[in-house]
Formats: C-alpha cells, sequence, structure tokens
C-alpha cells in the first residue's frame, strides 16, 4: 500500500514530539515537508539521520512495484498492470483494462469479423475508443496482417506472447470463484507487494449467447480487478457499455473532467440564436447541452477553458474571470459569427455580471439561472 505523508510523519520525531523534532538535518525546515517530499518519492529516507528501523522497513516495502506493466502489440501501445491501489480514491487507478476479441484467422468470416472490430469506436467526454487489441490465433498470422491491424490503432497479440508476458491467467469456474481470485491477488500484489502476485492478470471468456450476463461479469472484473479481458464475442453494445463504465472507472479522482473549450451548437442555431456560457468542467457542460438541446429553439454554448472547474470553483481559482470570457469571445470570433448581441452567463456567476460587461463591451451580459434544469422556464420568461 502507498504510505502517505501523514503516515508517514507519524513516525518521524516531529510527530513524536521527542529529540531532535524538525532538526533540518535532513535538508527540510520540518518533519512534516520531508514525510510528504518522501511520500512524493522526491527525496532519499537516507538524509534523515533519526528515523527508525521500523519506518525504515515500511519504506523499503514501500518502494518496492507492486503490479508490473505490459505493453502489448508490436507497437507496443496497449498499456496493462502497473496499479498500485486497491481503491481508486486511494489515488488513481492507471491503466485501464484493455478490451480485446479473439479471433481465428483460419475461420471463413475472419475477415468481416475483424473489420467489424477495426470499424468500431466510441466517443464519450471528448475521448475516442477503440477496442484496445485483437488476440490472433489460427494459421494465417502474418506480420503484414499484424501491421495492417495496428495501423488502425488496435494492437494485435497472440497467445505466445501472453504467456511469455507471464500474464496471469485466472480459469472462471465460477463468478465468486473468479472475484475471489482477482481480489486476493491484487492484495497480495498492492499490500504485501508480493512478487509472485504481481503480474497483470487476464480472463478469457469463451463465446456465449447471454451477452447481457456477459457484460455483467466483465463489468465487475473491469471494477475489481481485471487488467485484461479477451472475449470471443465482440458485439458493439457489450463494448461501447463496457468502456463507458471503464472511462468512468479508470479518471483519475483528482482531475476533474473536462470537454474542449469551443463553442457548441444545439438545432442548428443561426446568426440571431441565443448564446449561453459556461466552463468546461463536463458535468456543468453535459447538464447544460442536455438542457440546450432539448429546447424548441437554437443556441450557441461558449464552454471557456477552465481547467475542467465547475463555474463556482473556477471562479474561486482564477480559471473564470472577465478577461477570459472576453478573450473567448475573441478567440471563437463571435461578433462575426452572429448578430445577436446577448451572452447568457450562469446565476451562480450573478456577482460577476458588471465586471464581464466592461470587458466583453459590444455584448449585453444577461444573468441566467443557477440550475440547468431551470434554463427552459428561464429562456420562456426572456
Ligand atoms: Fe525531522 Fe529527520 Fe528532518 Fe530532523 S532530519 S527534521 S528529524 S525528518
Amino acid at each position: 500500500m502507498e504510505l502517505s505523508g501523514l503516515q508517514i510523519f507519524k513516525y518521524l520525531p516531529g510527530a513524536k514530539k521527542t529529540e531532535h523534532a524538525n532538526c533540518k538535518k535532513c535538508g527540510f525546515p520540518t518533519c512534516m515537508t520531508f514525510a510528504l517530499k518522501l511520500a512524493k518519492n522526491t527525496t532519499n529516507m537516507e538524509l534523515c539521520p533519526h528515523m527508525n528501523d521500523e519506518l525504515k522497513s515500511l519504506l523499503i516495502q514501500n518502494s518496492k512495484v507492486a503490479q508490473k506493466e505490459v505493453r502489448l502489440g508490436v507497437e507496443h501501445k496497449t498499456i496493462i498492470g502497473g496499479e498500485n491501489v486497491m481503491f481508486r480514491h486511494d489515488k488513481t487507478f492507471i491503466n485501464p483494462t484493455a478490451l480485446v476479441v479473439a479471433l481465428d484467422t483460419d475461420e471463413n468470416d475472419f475477415n468481416q469479423a475483424l473489420k467489424r472490430v477495426l470499424d468500431f469506436e466510441i466517443t464519450r467526454i471528448s475521448q475516442t475508443y477503440k477496442v484496445d487489441g485483437v488476440l490472433l490465433k489460427g494459421s494465417k498470422i502474418t506480420d503484414e496482417l499484424r501491421k495492417m491491424i495496428e495501423q488502425k490503432g488496435v494492437s494485435t497479440v497472440t497467445k505466445e506472447e501472453i504467456k511469455a508476458f507471464n500474464i496471469f491467467e485466472i480459469k472462471e469456474k465460477s463468478f465468486s470463484h473468479t472475484v475471489e481470485k482477482l481480489v486476493s491477488t491484487r492484495r497480495k500484489a498492492v499490500i504485501k507487494k508480493e512478487e509472485n502476485s504481481s503480474n497483470p492478470v487476464m480472463i478469457y471468456f469463451e463465446k456465449q449467447e447471454n451477452l447481457l450476463e456477459l457484460a455483467s461479469r466483465a463489468g465487475f472484473f473491469i471494477c475489481k480487478y481485471a487488467n485484461l479481458l479477451i472475449f470471443e464475442n465482440f458485439d458493439e453494445a457489450l463494448f461501447s457499455t463496457l468502456m463507458t463504465l471503464r472511462q468512468n472507472i479508470f479518471t483519475d479522482p483528482q482531475k476533474s473532467l473536462q470537454v474542449e473549450a469551443k463553442i457548441y451548437e444545439f438545432n442548428n442555431p443561426d446568426e440571431n440564436s441565443m448564446i449561453f456560457l459556461t466552463t468546461n468542467f463536463a458535468l456543468t457542460y453535459f447538464a447544460v447541452a442536455n438542457e440546450l438541446e432539448t429546447l424548441s429553439i437554437p443556441s450557441y454554448l461558449i464552454v471557456t477553458p477552465s481547467e475542467g472547474m465547475s463555474v463556482l470553483t473556477a471562479w474561486s481559482a482564477e480559471k473564470f474571470t472577465a478577461q477570459l470570457v472576453a478573450k473567448t469571445i475573441e478567440k471563437f470570433e463571435l461578433k462575426q459569427k452572429v448578430n445577436t448581441r446577448k451572452i447568457i452567463i450562469p446565476g451562480l456567476l450573478a456577482h460577476m455580471r458588471e465586471e464581464i460587461q466592461e470587458e466583453v463591451g459590444d455584448f449585453e451580459v444577461i444573468v441566467g439561472t443557477n440550475e440547468a434544469y431551470l434554463i427552459k422556464d428561464f429562456v420562456k420568461s426572456l
């Protein structure tokens, strides 16, 4: 388990208020600063001459690699493993569970099946996903075939390569058995740092009829704790479902989801359409976008580059300022695009209305609603 700065600090003289507390011999002003640096791996434990043996052995254990990383494919583009926490909120998960389709080159419909896999992609919250890889089986595996597949952004792998990488396969005997194995293997890797549990883990799903059950099982294994899932089935709905779930699990909880900062259009707007404005925090964007989509009138939504922060957070962190609004309007050449000269800002930023008004000159700034679901009534009242 990764040690936090606070956990390290508890063992140092500064926390125990004993002799040498905050003595600065390590080069840092306090034991707490040193502990925080150690937790981030930006300093060396040897610098403190007063560290007890218990902390030393904890730090040595902590520095071991929890789970190894493996790069799949000829171009090594699909990375699995490398995880070092049990729970996403402990820090973050690193490499999303790879979703791979097994295809037999000797099957008559191989080319059609391959095309279907290669053509598949989904875009969700500004991220585009394809199937991570194809496990090639049969007698017609060639370098040309692998090159062609990898050029389309999908890795290729063979059974022999998986074996050579020492990827640990859990054979599905029953759901509970697989879950128990997945959890105990991750626990041994992350908490006990056991060398023989440090390889990435995979599950191979043989062809099956019940896709709902397959989606449920595979979804669970994405959450806990498969690094690689290989399917004999390929189905667009199945993969869309799993990729959507996976995106939610493997986002970094320390970084908010964001959408591209630009002007979004709803219901074919023209130069006289309404203009709304918000930040690029994904949840804010989707809440507003859903409402604008369902309005019976066309509109524009200007999304500012606010580092994925929600409206009030962005304002308090100075990532949403009147100057930024003016710059965004200028960057997207809004004046040239539309005749409309009114911009509706989020109600939560009502206190900024005059400030924004001064910066955007030609546009009249109107204060909108605090909540996205009230936009419809607000528009009617205008
Ligand atoms: Fe604390 Fe050790 Fe640094 Fe002294 S040398 S300040 S005891 S961490």
